[in-house]
């Protein structure tokens, strides 16, 4: 009788039965294959990112307390928001929570002409 291993994904927590993914993160963890798509997706778009008028938050941060479009992490995955950089916190502060994953901001588009 084959025995069947279960395994832990040390990112998401669950136990699997699946062949693991690797990590892209050190190219040695196992993770579930769910984790493993994710991530593939999140490095996807972050490549895509590099390519746009988004602007790095390595590279460059917005003038403090100025609302700009923002693409950071929410709950397991990117979104688009609009926020203002907190200088003094270090974080941006969205209309109703706080985020600090922010990886890339771009300023507001012209507001739309006419009535
Ligand atoms: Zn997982």
């Amino acid at each position: 009788m084959k025995s069947v291993k279960w395994r832990v994904c040390p990112i998401c927590g669950n136990a699997y039965t699946t062949y693991p993914a690797i990590s892209r993160k050190d190219n040695k963890t196992e993770i579930c294959p769910k984790c493993g798509q994710q991530e593939a997706l999140d490095a996807f778009l972050v490549s895509k990112m590099e390519n746009s008028d988004w602007i790095s938050v390595k590279d460059k941060l917005p003038p403090p307390n100025q609302e700009v479009l923002i693409w950071h992490k929410g709950i397991g995955r990117y979104r688009v928001d609009v926020a203002r950089y907190r200088e003094e916190h270090k974080n941006w502060q969205l209309p109703h929570w706080v985020s600090e994953s922010v990886t890339h901001w771009m300023p507001l588009p012209e507001p739309p002409k006419g009535e």
